[in-house]
């Protein structure tokens, strides 16, 4: 269970800018100061990446059906920014957020849509991203063959896990050690 805290944690908005580089430099300062005690969240971080790639296939073979034919694209920018624990993740990754364009209001198209769909690869998309499943999504995904959405919940089920055990761990690490906690 995630414990709640001071500045990673659902509150944390990019449209806060002065929170968002603040707990992005506490971040920063943790994954380069204490390597060792943070180095198994690289290895979980790169397990899951892995976990997300390899459901791309099956997601993308989908979409690739429903959603050209969509008429309320679900793709608004309010999705488009990381939460705390993207940020987690991809600073876990040794990678940083993208610079977020200014003065896009939340229910524009995302500002990462493009002709092709969407330009951040799917295993570094917010996460929210990954799981949103629209019904008529959903339906043309239960109407497919059976094997492959068995095969494709089964993977599903473990990158959910995957994360959970990645983010669990750094806060398990945070508050083992007083001394490497973001106040
Ligand atoms: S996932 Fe659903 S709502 Fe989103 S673009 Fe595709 S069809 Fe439309
Ligand atoms: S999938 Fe990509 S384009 Fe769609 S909301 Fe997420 S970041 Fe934006």
């Amino acid at each position: 269970m995630t414990r709640p805290h001071l500045i990673l944690n659902d509150e944390l908005t990019w449209h806060d800018r002065k929170k968002w580089n603040e707990a992005l430099s506490r971040l920063r300062d943790l994954f380069s100061h204490h390597k060792s005690d943070l180095s198994e969240m690289g290895r979980l971080a790169r397990g899951l990446k892995g976990q997300i790639a390899a459901v791309d296939h099956f997601i993308q073979l989908n979409t690739a059906q429903v959603c050209p034919n969509c008429q309320k694209v679900c793709c608004i920018n309010k999705h488009g920014y990381y939460d705390y624990q993207d940020l987690i993740y991809i600073t876990a990754l040794g990678l940083t957020p993208p610079l977020y364009g200014e003065s896009i209001v939340d229910t524009a198209p995302c500002q990462f849509l493009s002709e092709y769909g969407c330009a951040i690869e799917r295993s570094i998309r917010p996460f929210r991203c990954n799981w949103h499943f629209c019904t008529d999504l959903i339906d043309f995904m239960s109407a497919g063959p059976a094997k492959p959405l068995r095969e494709f919940n089964l993977q599903f089920k473990k990158l959910q896990a995957l994360r959970q055990e990645m983010i669990d761990y750094f806060f398990f690490i945070l508050s083992r050690d007083n001394n490497l906690d973001v106040p």
